[in-house]
């Protein structure tokens, strides 16, 4: 049975319950990270409260809890799951208030932690990759905030499996973005390329993770904005995020992407991934 944390409290799934006039019901006016854990243990945590601070502070809302609280309830939250390899998601909205668009005064925030299994990726999708589908980029301005508001991302990963893609690879003015919920990154000519961690989109912790281990195993890095026309024409295509770490685009838009395997650069940084992890 899965044990969540609802304000102050410990309880089975079925009995955390929320008022309809919560701002994040309302609005999606909240904020949220989601931590892998290994073997019971979170991975970069530090990073992703440090990024969770970023999110409040981006949408003035005050973090309830100290990062010394929310590394125990996470701790707590892992424990009452089974430990394991599980997916903790915590959520941040500005509470429960008469609906009107202007923050309230007094509002309490809601905080919400969940932990759900964290499945490694099958091994077809590691010996084959997936298949994403291009498309434009129609979300807000400010994809640097970790928000509840996805309805943008939402739509557009919903499209891209009507089309038969797994995830959307984006374009915003002709350049990549990401992804709907993940990071792409590109592999030419033997060089990760990234593009810039700007309001266009979410800073990954698995985006850093990933240009940490080009540093360390002497991959090239170029942090740039990529036209469409060299995503079209990459190597490889790297997809990345806390749930599904890393992971080959072998196809976009039906086409193969390189040899429409998963390349040298992919199978370097996931065995070097895997063996981190569970270190
Ligand atoms: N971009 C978006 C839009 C996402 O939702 C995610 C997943 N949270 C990412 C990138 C990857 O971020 P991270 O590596 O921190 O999971």
């Amino acid at each position: 049975m899965s044990i969540v944390y609802l304000n102050n409290a410990f309880m089975p799934l079925e009995d955390a319950k929320i008022p309809v006039l919560d701002r994040g019901f309302i609005f999606g006016d909240g904020v949220y990270e989601y931590v892998p854990c290994y073997n019971g243990k979170p991975f970069r945590l530090a990073e992703h409260l440090a990024r969770l601070q970023r999110s409040c502070d981006a949408i003035k809302l005050a973090n309830p809890y100290g990062e010394e609280k929310w590394a125990d309830l996470v701790a707590k939250i892992i424990e009452q799951n089974g430990s394991g390899n599980l997916g903790v998601y915590f959520q941040i909205t500005r509470g429960v208030a008469k609906r009107d668009h202007a923050f309230p005064n007094d509002a309490i925030p809601t905080v919400f932690i969940m932990a759900n299994p964290l499945p490694p990726a099958s091994q077809e999708t590691v010996d084959k990759g997936i298949a994403c589908i291009s498309m434009a980029d129609t979300r807000w301005l400010r994809c640097d905030i970790k928000t509840t508001s996805l309805l943008g991302n939402v739509l557009l990963r919903q499209a891209a499996m009507e089309a038969g893609g797994i995830e959307v690879v984006l374009f915003r003015d002709g350049f990549l973005t990401e992804g709907a919920a993940s990071n792409i990154l590109v592999v030419r000519n033997g060089t990760l390329l990234a593009p810039p961690k700007d309001n266009l989109i979410l800073p990954g912790i698995t985006y850093d993770f990933i240009i940490e281990l080009c540093d360390a195993h002497n991959i090239p890095i170029e942090i740039r904005k990529i036209p469409e026309a060299e995503v079209k024409n990459a190597d490889e295509l790297l997809l990345t995020s806390s749930g599904k770490e890393i992971t080959a685009i072998t196809q976009l838009d039906g086409k193969p992407v390189g040899t429409g395997k998963p390349g040298p650069v992919f199978r370097t940084l996931y065995k070097i991934y895997q063996d981190y992890k569970t270190k």
